[in-house]
């Protein structure tokens, strides 16, 4: 029997998920080999999206278009905008690493904090799984943060900002809008981390069940909530945003001595308002065209 013919969303979605369902590196590398990342969402979006322009002034001139992101990889490339695909995809904590964080008032617990660290070490497989598996069908393909020139850059808007942001590539591939903590809140909610690839290859676009960026915060969407600003240690949060400067400090310093004294391995983590908020695992603006 013939095998059937699966469209090329269908054949990306399925090698992400089946990857990230079945791998064994898919760890958070303790003893128990606990798995790092629940079952992954994944959308797409187009090269030439107006979105990755409007990012120059939103983000910061220095964040790369999905062309620009894809000619450092093949800067002979001779590639236009319009044939470009972004594959993006989210990542979810798994339950009981958020039942675990959810108790805690002012460090992440070893779960977390393994996610974070050893969480993105198996997000960067991913991305390398993915630009393999297109590399075997012949599709040219890039992981914007895996580039070498990948850096952070001051930015107006932001305090700092990347030259690729992940959550902003999920934005516009229809996985998600920004909450009051400046996390993605997707379908599965805010507790997850972002990945995403850019590909030669034309898949028809995700659609985004979104008008604004900030639609499916409750903060932006009727005026209630602020959960996750009671929920930070440091104050970072307040209905002006998220202060990165305190926050920055927190996760940075305070937490990353905690985790290394505490736990025995490098890294730097904090995920308190992605857990215990209306939030953390769906969208929780009721009549939201997203919710499940
Ligand atoms: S906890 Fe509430 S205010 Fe904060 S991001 Fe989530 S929905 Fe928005
Ligand atoms: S990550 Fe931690 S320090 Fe930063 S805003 Fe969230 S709760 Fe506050």
């Amino acid at each position: 029997m013939e095998e059937e013919w699966k469209g090329p969303a269908q054949w990306i979605t399925a090698l992400i998920r089946d990857w990230v369902n079945t791998s064994p590196e898919n760890t958070l590398g303790n003893e128990a080999r606990d798995r790092a990342w629940d079952d992954p969402l994944v959308g797409f979006s187009r090269g030439d999206d107006a979105c990755w322009e409007s990012f120059k002034e939103h983000v910061g001139p220095f964040h790369w278009t999905p062309v620009e992101a894809f000619l450092l990889a093949y800067p002979d490339g001779g590639v236009r905008p319009e044939a470009l695909t972004v594959v993006s995809w989210v990542l979810p904590q798994t339950k009981k690493t958020k039942r675990e964080t959810r108790g805690e008032k002012t460090y992440p617990p070893e779960s977390w904090a393994r996610a974070r660290f050893y969480g993105e070490v198996v997000n960067e497989k991913l991305r390398r799984h993915v630009l393999a598996e297109l590399a075997k069908a012949g599709v040219r393909a890039t992981a914007p943060a895996l580039l070498p020139q990948f850096s952070r850059m001051p930015s107006e808007a932001f305090t700092f900002s990347s030259t690729w942001s992940e959550r902003h590539a999920a934005f516009v591939s229809g996985l998600g809008t920004f909450g009051l903590s400046d996390g993605l809140i997707t379908p599965r909610g805010k507790a997850v981390r972002v990945g995403s690839v850019v590909a030669e290859i034309e898949v028809p676009p995700t659609p985004r069940p979104y008008t604004g960026h900030r639609d499916w915060c409750l903060w932006f969407n009727s005026g209630t909530c602020r959960t996750c600003a009671a929920r930070c240690p440091v104050g970072a949060l307040s209905e002006k945003g998220h202060d990165k400067i305190p926050c920055s400090r927190h996760v940075h310093e305070t937490c990353s001595r905690y985790i290394r004294e505490r736990f025995g391995f490098p890294g730097y983590a904090c995920g308190l308002c992605q857990t215990a908020v209306p939030c953390e695992s769906g969208i929780p603006v009721k009549g939201a065209p997203g919710r499940d």
